[in-house]
């Protein structure tokens, strides 16, 4: 196979695979392209890594920058989301089991990887917090400096996880988010410094793993729909290159149709898709509790448009209120997730619900984060607890009982 190269998504010009800035010059999103994929094989191998190391840009796997990130599980949804989304083959692909309870391990052991084989020392990201989390533990993993420029609404529990792990973290006051995202990309080539963005195209080659245990988890077969909370893309394309891959490769004989979530509040993708429009529709000065899915003018999310359009994908959002009332439907399904993961399953509802998915089709939901990721949306919910001393312990337990054993 010849060397990887980078390419623009859209007017298709070529840049070096170890190009600095994610972007390319006009702006579209990149991705790597791997001469000689249809020649592509799956080989022997402990780990999904080794059996499609065919499929990958890299010179070496590198297993010793791994912190165990990937071999997620794929989960029966169980009978109460089944029955609350009239879907009855519903499986979910668990990626809060990650290193840092997110999906973004997997793009983190990609740039983790690209630094250690161009020899870069520093690198930095942006974030409201995942990818911050995760950069800084592979950071730490593989010593590489890390920092971080976040706003200062990203949740307490995702900082603090990031200074623990020894990354530099800019807390940025006041700003769009966008605005914030644009100035920091810009100081890429003044500083030779490589900007992690989340939608990035080393990231996508890790998160295209995905797209693999799926195919592996089914035995070579492709689900009917896989959806995906959305906010730079990164992810969702990441995993639609897998499946393209894998198709290029003659290993599948069609793709899945993917769909994109976000949250009503901030869904710049999502609207545009519903209008049939090939323009993302940019959200400002906005709040949303899913702060997992605050791209609100995505970079190089035209690409994801076309995609859209090109290949059959559905798209639907959340409400504020639709996105609590998931989340503690999953949980009271076994899975805590965070309000940015929740919103899948009213979108998912309500696309079964207008028939835009149909009552058999086989449906994976990314569960993208853990709940435990945050606390803080607690003071949107109820939770009840049985406070009580020691001393009144026997008959609160019996009260309790006695309701509990009522029919
Ligand atoms: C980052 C993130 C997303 C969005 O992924 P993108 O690649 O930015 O589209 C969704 N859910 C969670 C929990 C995330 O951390």
């Amino acid at each position: 196979m010849g060397d990887a190269y980078l390419r623009s998504t859209l007017t298709e010009t070529n840049y070096p695979f170890d190009r600095l800035e994610e972007f390319a010059e006009n702006g579209e999103s990149l991705e790597v392209v791997l001469p000689g994929i249809e020649k592509a094989r799956v080989l022997p191998g402990a780990t999904t890594w080794e059996r499609f190391s065919e499929f990958m840009p890299f010179k070496a796997l590198h297993p010793g920058l791994s912190l165990g990130e990937g071999s997620t599980p794929l989960v029966d949804a169980g009978p109460a989301l089944k029955s609350h989304t009239g879907i009855e083959s519903l499986l979910l692909k668990n990626e809060t089991m990650n290193p840092t309870w997110s999906f973004k391990d997997r793009g983190s052991i990609a740039c983790s990887i690209m630094a250690a084989e161009r020899g870069e020392s520093l690198t930095a990201t942006i974030s409201t917090g995942n990818m911050g989390q995760s950069m800084a533990a592979y950071g730490a993993r593989a010593g590489l400096g890390v920092l971080v420029f976040l706003p200062d609404f990203a949740p307490r529990e995702k900082i603090l996880a990031m200074a623990v792990h020894g990354a530099k973290v800019f807390r940025i006051g006041g700003a769009d988010y966008a605005d914030m995202k644009s100035r920091v990309l810009g100081l890429a080539s003044r500083f030779s410094l490589r900007i992690v963005s989340g939608n990035g195209p080393i990231r996508a080659e890790g998160y295209k793993m995905e797209a693999f245990e799926l195919f592996e988890a089914l035995h070579g077969s492709v689900p009917d729909f896989v959806v995906v909370p959305s906010s730079a893309c990164g992810h969702i394309r990441g995993v639609f290159k897998g499946f393209r891959e894998l198709h290029a490769a003659g290993l599948i004989k069609r793709l899945p149709r993917m769909v994109v979530v976000q949250a009503a509040a901030n869904s710049p993708l999502v609207s545009a898709i519903k209008a049939g429009s090939r323009k993302v529709v940019p959200f400002r000065n906005f709040h949303t509790i899913a702060e997992a899915l605050t791209s609100g003018n995505p970079p190089g999310g035209e690409e994801i448009l076309a995609k859209a359009y090109e290949h059959g994908w559905l798209a639907e959002d959340a409400t504020e209120e639709e996105i609590l009332e998931s989340q503690l439907h999953y949980a009271a399904s076994g899975f805590f997730v965070e309000p940015g993961t929740a919103t899948t399953l009213a979108a998912v509802r309500k696309l079964r619900s207008t028939g835009a998915i149909g009552k058999g089709d086989q449906v994976v939901i990314v569960l993208t984060g853990s709940g435990m990721k945050d606390l803080d949306v607690f003071r949107l919910h109820r939770v009840e607890l049985v406070d009580c001393d020691v001393a009144d312990l026997e008959p609160r337990l019996a009260s309790v009982l006695e309701k509990e054993k009522r029919p």
